[in-house]
């Protein structure tokens, strides 16, 4: 179909195509055409500094022709076979996301985030069977986290509003409120005793320890506000699970892969997960793929002599060997660049930058973040904390976008609270491009 005039491709687009979520766009649609680095350009040749890399996922930048030939290369010798069998970019990238993790994990390979947590609900559920414990099925997430848009990953989420229209999804999810360092009274508290670990340890026994598989978190709660939880609160959280007989999911979707400045976002607080996810920067969003990493002594319970013990769960496209050749060379490229180092310096640097420029600024509550995953929550006053009505909040987003930066938001889909700008631009970010993103995001603030 040839496309002539420039508002052509913005037609054709409203005709033919369905996009997600409007309140992502409320500076517009537009088509985007190429990118490089951290830029995008549109249709109209209009270029813009993406502030977000895509959806919090184009770790090593747009336009690297080292990925693009590991896939081609990939594709010409040997396109697909499914992981019912194995195959040799597979085993590769499972040894090196090992190599990664720090630990001995076994590796099962999907397609997208919300697979990867669905693999782990039933992975946990099936778990406890094997060990005996059949009457553990609940999974505890918290308010605010997205998991995923499939009916399970969208139980355990904890965003009411993505929700509505869609239930009943699937029973068995229960959410507590989580880590909120900027509002929670947390004042002299010891990590057992913070408001958002408590709340964990009560819902399990309230529900019964012996009817629950897991917990699902984050390390940092990215889409629903980038909540940063307190000093201790992730540890406390796993011997609270492992007091209760539960198993720790840590959603590592956003977090994983350099985001919050390390390899994985636990890694910042000293704990050892039994499942981890993983999806978005694994492949830094060239090709789709996701990983459910699992403890090995996890993966042995699956291995009894009864006909149903093993895991029966399959997947067509999951560990596509092209996503797995480009991952393999996408984590070497962090490596090499040591871009989780990079990361962490330039988000402190980013972070205190917009501390000190914003700090006498009325509407901006609290800054936060860690490595290049950023969130300024904007309020409609510093005492009160309410939070700003999102219009005011859109209004940054459109001046940004205007002056040819890409920065997002809290989706609208945490009741009352979409108002929490966020950062996420590619770990490989010039500086000056970082300082251009800062400034322009100040400036929009100054003028909103
Ligand atoms: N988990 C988290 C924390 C996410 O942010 C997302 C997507 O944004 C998902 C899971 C679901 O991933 P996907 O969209 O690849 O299914």
């Amino acid at each position: 179909m040839v496309k002539t005039g420039q508002d052509t491709w913005l037609k054709q687009d409203e005709q033919f195509v369905w996009h997600s979520m409007k309140p992502y766009n409320p500076a517009g649609t537009m088509v985007v055409t190429e990118s490089n680095g951290s830029w995008v350009t549109d249709h109209e040749g209009k270029k813009y500094l993406d502030g977000m890399a895509g959806l919090w996922c184009v770790n090593v930048g747009y336009g690297r022709q080292e990925l693009a030939e590991a896939a081609y290369e990939q594709l010409k010798k040997m396109a697909y076979f499914p992981l019912t069998q194995s195959h040799q970019p597979a085993i590769q990238l499972a040894e090196k996301l090992n190599g990664l993790l720090g630990d001995d994990y076994v590796i099962f390979f999907s397609n997208s985030g919300s697979e990867a947590n669905e693999t782990a609900f039933k992975i946990a559920r099936q778990y406890h069977q094997q060990k005996g414990e059949g009457e553990r099925y609940k999974i505890v997430s918290r308010y605010r986290a997205y998991h995923g848009n499939s009916m399970g990953a969208l139980a355990a989420t904890g965003q009411a509003q993505r929700k509505y229209k869609y239930e009943p999804l699937a029973p068995g999810f229960i959410h507590v409120a989580p880590p909120d360092s900027y509002r929670d009274d947390a004042n002299g508290k010891s990590p057992h005793e913070l408001p958002g670990v408590k709340a964990i340890d009560q819902a399990m026994t309230w529900e019964l320890s012996e009817t629950v598989a897991a917990v699902i978190m984050e390390p940092i709660i990215t889409g629903g506000g980038i909540l940063v939880p307190q000093e201790g609160y992730m540890k406390a959280a796993k011997e609270v699970c492992e007091n209760h007989g539960a198993l720790l999911i840590v959603d590592e979707v956003i977090c994983g892969f350099g985001r919050t400045g390390k390899p994985f976002g636990f890694m910042n607080y000293d704990v050892k997960p039994d499942i981890i996810t993983m999806a978005k920067g694994i492949t830094s969003a060239y090709l789709p793929l996701s990983a459910t990493a699992v403890k090995r002594e996890i993966y042995e319970a699956f291995k009894g002599s009864e006909e149903y013990d093993y895991f029966r769960h399959i997947n067509t496209f999951g560990g596509n060997p092209a996503a797995c050749a480009l991952a393999v060379k996408n984590i070497e490229i962090m490596e090499n660049e040591d871009l989780f180092a990079r990361s962490a310096e330039l988000g402190e640097t980013a972070i205190n930058t917009l501390k000190n420029q914003l700090q006498d600024h009325p509407l901006v509550g609290d800054v936060r973040g860690k490595g290049l995953l950023i969130g300024i929550e904007m309020v409609k006053d510093r005492q009160s904390k309410k939070p700003l009505e999102v219009d005011v909040v859109n209004k940054v987003i459109s001046y940004c976008k205007q002056n040819g930066v890409i920065i997002g938001k809290n989706g609208a889909t945490v009741a009352g609270y979409n108002n929490v700008l966020t950062l996420s631009p590619p770990l490989t970010i010039d500086v000056e491009d970082l300082e251009l993103l800062l400034s322009t995001v100040i400036e929009g603030i100054k003028q909103a």
